[in-house]
């Protein structure tokens, strides 16, 4: 590594904002805590940005030391690519300040926010755009990505109601990117990643939503889950727009409405968001209570804020996880039967299979007018993922999740997946996630990066 001198770090420090710091002072240990405890890379500097000029002078920093650049949003992504080793980590973590515009149902954050403040000011007005399951997530890195949430069906990804970007290039320069500025920008980070520079900011069209919504969650036995996968396949294809839906293989919760002797046993779970009336959301979970017998149902108004903050719990941070996801079309009797075999096979109590179902207007959005890695005809968003208790048993839930997907993809529309859940960088899979768009991706990334230095991402490398 080389030396930095602390001439040069005071020099940095003096021309930003926000705090640098390096290991041992303070900020550090709290900015370079990402949300996957595996991941153990440790950047020399860390440059908490407060602006888009405070990005500006750590970017140049770097590029005049010859040091490598990570990004850091909200540090969640499960293959811990906001940080380096030995080179300066871009903190947006003090960027992540909201406004809303009611009148035009747009609003503005920085690129350092989480999806709890985004929705916290947003709902405020009655009104959201889609978001994550967690609330600890950054909006910056779902975004780009793509950005799968309960308002998927209902109005797209988060990545589709991305309507502006203030962006730092790899060059220094602060630029807009929207439908009539830099274009070909905005399109690519629809869910073209963190490729093409740093996104201090974040303009997203908001909906009406709540502030209180419909849920129901039903719980079933891991008997029960062919029953409920056959069953829950037909019936999602008639839900309407208004109701998000997730499968998953899961524990079930110690939760209140949860039987004592259940808490923390292998169950499956349907639950169902209902964005419209309480009438239309009972009508239409009626017939799961007719059809199926399940475990446990918890049926119940909840603000929207609360829906986004519930499963917050179970995915702490710092614990070692791993993640691998595929899309399928449909869920085929292949499918459930090796759903049935893997699951079956789960080990740590946080080790779970989210399965979003996608359709409605997720379905609708044309997938050329964003880079979004994924086809829009496929059902089901499949994701793997493993949380071990102790860092010992790491290796053991890998192999869970490696089996799982190895059976699976037989049943899936091939490699690519939503790129998200990729832990590992599988040139092949990423290829095939963004298939036709991956050659203009790599244009875009000529134009605004052609010396790759933002690759600690999905990478997609200009053309050489
Ligand atoms: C517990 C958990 C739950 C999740 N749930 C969902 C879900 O419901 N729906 C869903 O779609 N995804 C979900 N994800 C996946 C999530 O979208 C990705 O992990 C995403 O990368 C997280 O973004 P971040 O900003 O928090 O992460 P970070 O680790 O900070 O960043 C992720 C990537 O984005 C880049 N980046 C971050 N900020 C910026 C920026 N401002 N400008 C440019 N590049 C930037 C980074 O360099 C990095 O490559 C979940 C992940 C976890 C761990």
């Amino acid at each position: 590594m080389a030396t930095l001198s602390d001439g040069a770090v005071a020099e940095l420090q003096s021309s930003m904002v926000g705090n640098v710091s390096r290991s041992g002072e303070i900020n550090y240990d709290e900015a370079v805590s990402i949300w996957n405890g595996a991941i153990t890379r440790r950047p020399a500097i860390v440059a908490s940005c407060a602006n888009s000029d405070d990005v500006v002078a750590a970017l140049a920093f770097a590029q005049r030391e010859g040091l490598e650049v990570s990004i850091r949003g909200g540090g969640h992504n499960y293959a811990g690519y906001a940080l380096c080793d030995d080179g300066v980590m871009i903190d947006l973590t003090p960027m992540s300040s909201v406004s809303v515009d009611v009148e035009t149902r747009r609003a503005k954050c920085g690129g350092g926010t989480t999806w709890g403040a985004f929705d916290a000011a947003t709902q405020s007005h009655g009104l959201a755009v889609t978001g994550g399951f967690i609330s600890h997530t950054g909006v910056a890195g779902l975004t780009l990505g793509g950005g799968v949430g309960w308002l998927s069906r209902m109005v797209g990804l988060s990545s589709d109601n991305l309507v502006g970007a203030q962006v730092v290039t790899a060059d220094g320069r602060v630029v807009h990117a929207s439908e009539s500025e830099n274009p070909e920008l905005l399109w690519a980070l629809r869910g073209g990643g963190g490729n093409f520079g740093v996104v201090t900011e974040f303009e997203f069209a908001l909906y009406p939503v709540g502030p209180m919504v419909h849920l129901a969650m039903f719980l079933f036995s891991p008997e029960q889950g062919g029953e409920l996968f056959r069953f829950a396949r037909d019936f999602v294809k008639g839900l309407p727009d208004e109701c998000g839906v997730f499968l998953a293989g899961l524990s079930a919760p110690p939760a209140p409405f949860v039987a004592e002797e259940l808490h923390f046993t292998p169950v499956y779970a349907l639950l169902l968001a209902g964005f419209g009336d309480a009438d239309a959301h009972a009508e239409l979970i009626a017939p799961i209570r007719e059809t199926l017998s399940p475990l446990v149902e918890m049926i119940t108004p909840i603000p929207y804020v609360n829906l986004q903050q519930m499963f917050d719990e179970s995915a702490p941070w710092g614990l070692h996880s791993y993640e691998k996801a595929l899309y399928l079309t449909d869920i085929s009797d292949g499918a459930i039967e090796a759903i049935l075999e893997h699951q079956a096979k789960k080990m740590s109590p946080l080790s779970f299979t989210p399965i979003f179902v996608m359709g409605g207007a997720y379905r609708r959005f044309d997938g050329e007018t964003t880079a979004f890695g994924g086809r829009r005809d496929v059902g089901y968003v499949f994701n793997i993922s493993a949380t071990a208790l102790a860092p010992e048993d790491y290796d053991a839930e890998r192999a869970w999740v490696r089996a799982y997907w190895s059976a699976l993809v037989e049943h899936a529309e091939g490699v690519g997946s939503y790129v998200n859940f990729m832990t590992e960088y599988e040139e092949d899979r990423v290829r095939s996630a963004y298939g036709s768009k991956y050659d203009r991706l790599e244009n875009v990334k000529g134009v605004f990066d052609p010396k790759n230095v933002f690759h600690l991402n999905v990478n997609i490398p200009p053309k050489s």
